[in-house]
Parts: structure tokens; C-alpha cells; sequence
């Protein structure tokens, strides 16, 4: 692209005295009032850009459009994805009567508010299978504490205070070690076996009357259903300790299987992962926890309570519990999340939420069923939503999976996920999500089968790739040591 406006800082359109906007004339002393004292003024104006009206329109319009994001393109990343993220959701989050809402307003006159927030509980907690849940963490990271900490406190009601140890799988996201790490908790780690699932034989000698409990990710971060999860449950609870479910990634289980059904006692679901959020640059999120039976009196304070007025008439209280572990988040957590999340969830209603599973599972396949002529499958079989591929079948080229993820850029595809699981060295995620039409994932295939040919006929055009973006391929471990953040680091670079 080629325009006066493009690539450019705002600072560097900068025409002295030129201006976008006048403010009305300062009319603070007609009314008698001070001026202010000098302590609090300004010694010189402030260092802004100055730029016509149009300019600014321009120049952040152009920015915009350097973004890539789920409404420009497929964005097919493994794991974390940005799953489907319907408009009508922002539209009511956004609403004044939602987003006008103060965190101190007297719960009187939040009572709508409140009642949200105990449907989306209730709903969540229907759809998992498990007794309550709380909205309050920020996170899936955040989630996992929750967890840990609601098992933690359970086996400290009952004076068992020697379960310090949680078994991780090897093939678990890196937040369930840091999570347990964060709650004071020992990991201990338990192998996969080559298909992909935990191995039940390495399992067997780890319990012991140390272990407070074992996390499992469902499917797990390969995309594989964990089919021994009930001989595990059984396993873990024989030993005393608890079964917790990642379920940063339930989407393909909507509506088949419920945590709380197959054996766990608590979990955590990712509302800006399967709920529908935008998530890039790192939030907004939300992590909600269930619990089974028996455990909900450890849930975080404030919970949200109902209580029946009369037939069908509630009063909503914002409480704290004896029993409760105490606060994990300002308020009640993030409020415009759940909005988003029960608007996803009454939008799709009971029927079709059961299909969002499925399709997500149905285009994850086709996907690799049909690139698996060219890219490794290290682990075949019917996959959930996501599947890893170990790099290019053809190891003779040198292209490697970052070169093959720098080249989908070329070609208008955002990345999948590279170079996790570690599991595999050329690892390379891929998850479709289930809103995807088959033509984009048609044009997808078609793209990763051409890089795979480019590869064999021109490893060079793959290896320097990506050669349309506005930038080349960056060094990012410069980048990571020596970020220019300021246009004052950049003039000085
Ligand atoms: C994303 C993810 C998490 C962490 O969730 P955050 O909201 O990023 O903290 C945990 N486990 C799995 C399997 C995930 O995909």
C-alpha cells in the first residue's frame, strides 16, 4: 500500500500549528471562579501531535487495517483460538443500561445485574454437570488458582494436611504447573503415551497419600479425548485425592459430555474461549470455576445469592460464605465477559448448543484428513477441535513450521499455533473453530498444500517468508530484549 499516511507515526505527520479540534473558549473566570493555582498547571503544553481532522482519521484507519483479526481473516490458532465471536454479543455487553453499571451501586439497584450473573452461574453449571459455580476469576490462569485453592482448602477442612502434590499431565498447558506452583503445590508430572493420552501406568506409582488432587485438560492440548478418564477418576479418588478439569477448551464437548458426569469434582471453563469473547493482546477474560456437591462452601466471596419473594419473584444479595476460601477478584470479576458468555448461550438455546461440539469437531478433521498427505501427523485418529502436526512430511527441504506459519501470512492466513505442544519439535496447532464455512477451509487447505510445493520447488521464497506484510520477518528475540515502545526509543535507535 502506498499512501502519505501509511507506516508512519501519528508524530511524524505532525505540522506545527496545525489542529483537528478547538476547544470552546475557557469561560471558568466569567463565573466569578479562580483560575487554577499555579502548582497544578502545566510549566509547558503537553508534546501532542498536531494534525488536521482528517489526518487522524486516516492514520488510525491505516493502522487498523495492519491488524489482522477474526473480522478479516481465518484464524486458525491451536489452543487459544478466537473462537466464534457473534456481533449481537457486543452489542448487548455494550449496552448503557450493562456497561453504565458501577461496581458500589447499592445491589438494589443492580438486581438485573445480579440476576445475570446466577443464570449464567446456573447455566454454566448445567452444561458442565456440576453443582455451582462462580464467575469471580479473571482468567483460565486465574480459574486454575480458584481450583487448586477450593482443593486445597477441602482437604484442609478435613485436617489432611500432608496432600501437597498435584499430578500434572506432560502434555498440559503451562499454566496448570504455574497455577499449582502459585498455590504452594508441588507438580508432579505424569506421561502421555504415544497416542497422545495420559498413561495410566505411569500414574498408578504416583499416588499416595500426599496427592491433593490431578489435573486433566478435555480434550487435552493435542486434541485427543482422554478415553481413561474414568479409570483415573477412580484411581485419584481411591487415593483421597481430587479429580479438576481444564476446561479452557470445553467447546467441542458442549452438550456430549459433562465434566461432572465423567468423575470430576472441580473445573474451570474459559468464557473468552468457548463463550465467545475476543481475546487478543491478552484480555479481557473470565475463568469460571465449578464445583461438585460438597465442595461449593469453599466457592471465592462475594458469591451471588437468590431468594424467592413470592412464585416468580427474586431478590439477588452479593454475600460472603463462612467457609469461603475469601476474595480472588475485585467485585464480582468481569462483568461485560458474562454478558457476552449468556447472550452466546441464550442465543444458541438448549438444541443448538449441542452442535457447536461436533462442528468444531467435524472441521478440525477435514482439515486433517486432508493436509496430512503433506505435514506429519505424529498422532492420527479422530481428533476433537484441534490437531498438531509435527512440521512438513518432507524433512529434506529445511523449510521449518515457523517458516510455513511467516508464509500463511503472505497469503492472507493468520498463523496457527507454532512450536507448542512441546511434545513434538516442529509442533504446528491448528483448530478451526466450529463457525468456519467449508470454502474458507477449502482455501486454507488449498494455501497449506502450495507452501508445501513452494517448499520442495523454492525453499528459499518459503525460508525468507513473509514478503507482503508491511514488516519482514522480525527478530524476535531482539525484540523481546530490546522493545521500542516510545517514538523517543525509536528516534534513538
Ligand atoms: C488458554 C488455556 C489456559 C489458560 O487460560 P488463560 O485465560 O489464558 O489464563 C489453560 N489451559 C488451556 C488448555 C488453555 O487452552
Amino acid at each position: 500500500m502506498n499512501n502519505v499516511y501509511y507506516g508512519k507515526l501519528i508524530f511524524e505527520l505532525t505540522k506545527e500549528g496545525r489542529k483537528g479540534y478547538s476547544l470552546p473558549k475557557n469561560e471558568i473566570e466569567n463565573y466569578g471562579i479562580e483560575a487554577l493555582p499555579a502548582a497544578l498547571t502545566r510549566g509547558e503544553a503537553p508534546a501532542l501531535p498536531e494534525v488536521d481532522e482528517l489526518t487522524v482519521v486516516r492514520h488510525y484507519t491505516n493502522m487498523s487495517n495492519n491488524n489482522f483479526g477474526v473480522d478479516t481473516g481465518f484464524y486458525a490458532l491451536g489452543s487459544c483460538t478466537m473462537k466464534y465471536n457473534p456481533k449481537i454479543n457486543e452489542e448487548i455487553a455494550a449496552h448503557p443500561f450493562f456497561s453504565g453499571l458501577h461496581p458500589l451501586q447499592d445491589v438494589s439497584t443492580v438486581q438485573g445485574a445480579l440476576e445475570v450473573y446466577y443464570k449464567l452461574q446456573q447455566s454454566l453449571a448445567e452444561l458442565a454437570g456440576m453443582k455451582e459455580f462462580t464467575l469471580n476469576p479473571y482468567a483460565g490462569a486465574h480459574g486454575e488458582l480458584t481450583g487448586l485453592m477450593i482443593m486445597r482448602s477441602y482437604h484442609m477442612s478435613r485436617g489432611d494436611e500432608k496432600r501437597t502434590k498435584v499430578i500434572v499431565p506432560d502434555s498440559a498447558h503451562g499454566t496448570n504447573p504455574a497455577s499449582a506452583a502459585v498455590c504452594g503445590l508441588d507438580v508432579v508430572v505424569v506421561k502421555s503415551r504415544p497416542d497422545g493420552t495420559v498413561d495410566v501406568d505411569d500414574l498408578r506409582p504416583l499416588l499416595d497419600d500426599t496427592i491433593a488432587g490431578m489435573m486433566m485438560t478435555n480434550p487435552n492440548t493435542l486434541g485427543i479425548f482422554e478415553h481413561s478418564i474414568a479409570e483415573i477418576a477412580k484411581l485419584v479418588h481411591d487415593c483421597g485425592g481430587l479429580m479438576y478439569y481444564d476446561g479452557a477448551n470445553l467447546n467441542p464437548m458442549l452438550g456430549k459430555v459433562r465434566p461432572g458426569d465423567i468423575g470430576f469434582d472441580i473445573m474451570h471453563i474459559n468464557l473468552h474461549k468457548t463463550f465467545s469473547t475476543p481475546h487478543g493482546g491478552g484480555g479481557p477474560g473470565s475463568g469460571p470455576v465449578g464445583v461438585r456437591e460438597g465442595l461449593e462452601q469453599f466457592l471465592p466471596a462475594p458469591r451471588v445469592l437468590r431468594h424467592e419473594i413470592d412464585d416468580d419473584t427474586y431478590h439477588y444479595s452479593v454475600e460472603a460464605c463462612d467457609e469461603s476460601l475469601g476474595s480472588i477478584s475485585g467485585f464480582l470479576g468481569n462483568f461485560a465477559v458474562m454478558m457476552r458468555a449468556y447472550t452466546y448461550i441464550l442465543t444458541l438455546g438448549r438444541e443448538n448448543v449441542k452442535i457447536v461440539g461436533p462442528l468444531a469437531t467435524l472441521n478440525a478433521n477435514y482439515v486433517k484428513e486432508r493436509l496430512k498427505d503433506v505435514f506429519e501427523l505424529p498422532i492420527g485418529g479422530v481428533c476433537k477441535h484441534e490437531f498438531v502436526f509435527d512440521g512438513l512430511k518432507d524433512k529434506s527441504t529445511g523449510v521449518t513450521t515457523l517458516d510455513v506459519a511467516k508464509r500463511l501470512l503472505d497469503y492472507g492466513f493468520h498463523a496457527p499455533t507454532i512450536y507448542f505442544p512441546l511434545l513434538f519439535h516442529e509442533a504446528l496447532m491448528i483448530e478451526p473453530t466450529e463457525n468456519e464455512s467449508k470454502e474458507t477451509l477449502d482455501a486454507f487447505i488449498d494455501v497449506m498444500h502450495k507452501i508445501a510445493q513452494e517448499a520442495k520447488d523454492d525453499p528459499e521464497l518459503v525460508k525468507t517468508a513473509p514478503h507482503c506484510t508491511p514488516v519482514r520477518r522480525l527478530d524476535d528475540t531482539q525484540a523481546a530484549l530490546k522493545p521500542i515502545v516510545t517514538y523517543k526509543e525509536l528516534l534513538e535507535a
